[in-house]
């Protein structure tokens, strides 16, 4: 096993950590560009995704940049990044649709064994309940937030999510194989820097994934945002949780001030991708701080809702 592969297993290995992965293969460099070679732009994506919302319609996977690549399905994103030292996969969509996740990533050429992170956006079943099934058949170890760990591992909704209740548990981790990172740190995974932004709103313990990715000289700043949508269950008011609602506000706040050149999000929709995709342009459209602001509006006219007693009551 390279050094670098154990410095990152030992980056990884927090209070729990148990004995290291076994070794894995390298990819090849020429599996890197085989895949880069290979892979849509997105065109097909567009015109098998025209009903866009169903969330385990198969979808094939689709080159974003340099190593970034779209391996969810219709309704439900999953991002891998590749490198030879192993991939990291952000989002595994729902317990089927990680099926759709894991075909994907063998039809680029990479094998599931080879994905050794795998980092959530926000603790709901449509992006995370497929987890365990990925997990089973990569050995990944999972990373998430401080406030999304015990939902991850337990399956069990945090009774501060607004959705708590709504709906079922989601199959349970071991509780060694997944890990918190801290929110604002960079966290060096297989020789990449990514950036956890504490993003919550949606769930207590949502994250927005940032990372560079580039193409020869050409370099680009990635942002995977988290939903940001104010959806609750019948009876949950975000205005009696102010704490909560400025936790919200200010993660809109770091997320419109990132550094960003591709937006994705864990709904396509959410950031209009598919329109993106059909204009032959990911980096075009919608930025992070339209889609933060989009989400603050969103986030306005529910509290707005509330106040009218429309809401909760
Ligand atoms: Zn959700």
């Amino acid at each position: 096993m390279s050094g670098r592969i154990l410095a990152v297993l030992a980056s990884l290995c927090l209070a729990a950590c148990v004995a290291p992965q076994p070794p894995v293969p390298r990819a090849s460099t020429g599996v890197l560009d085989a895949a880069r070679a290979s892979a849509g732009d997105g065109s097909a994506w567009a015109e098998a995704c025209e009903d866009w919302d169903d969330w385990d319609k198969r979808a094939p996977a689709f080159h974003v940049f340099g190593d970034t690549y779209h391996v969810g399905t219709c309704g439900i994103s999953a991002i891998l990044i590749a490198g030879a030292d192993g991939h990291v996969l952000i989002d595994s969509g729902t317990r089927n649709g990680a099926r759709v996740v894991l075909s994907n990533i063998r039809t680029l050429g990479f094998q599931p064994e080879n994905v050794r992170v795998v980092l959530t956006s926000h603790e709901h079943f449509d992006h995370v309940g497929g987890l365990w099934w990925v997990q089973e058949n990569s050995g990944a170890r999972i990373l998430t937030s401080p406030q999304a760990l015990d939902v991850i591992e337990s399956g069990e909704a945090d009774a501060a999510d607004p959705q708590a209740g709504m709906h079922d548990p989601m199959h349970p981790i071991a509780r060694h194989m997944v890990s918190a990172i801290e929110p604002g740190e960079p966290v060096t995974l297989l020789g990449r820097e990514f950036l956890p932004v504490a993003t919550p709103g949606h769930t207590p313990g949502a994250l927005t994934w940032q990372w560079q990715d580039c193409e020869g000289a050409e370099c680009r700043s990635v942002v995977y945002a988290d939903s940001l949508s104010a959806v609750s269950s019948d009876d949950y008011r975000f205005s009696d949780h102010p704490d909560y609602v400025q936790a919200y506000r200010d993660g809109l706040a770091r997320l419109a001030a990132l550094d960003c050149d591709v937006l994705l999000t864990p709904h396509p929709s959410a950031s209009h991708m598919r329109d993106k995709l059909l204009a032959g342009d990911l980096a075009g459209g919608m930025t992070c701080a339209a889609y933060a602001a989009d989400r603050l509006a969103r986030l306005e006219q529910r509290l707005e809702q509330e106040a009218q007693g429309g809401i909760g009551q």
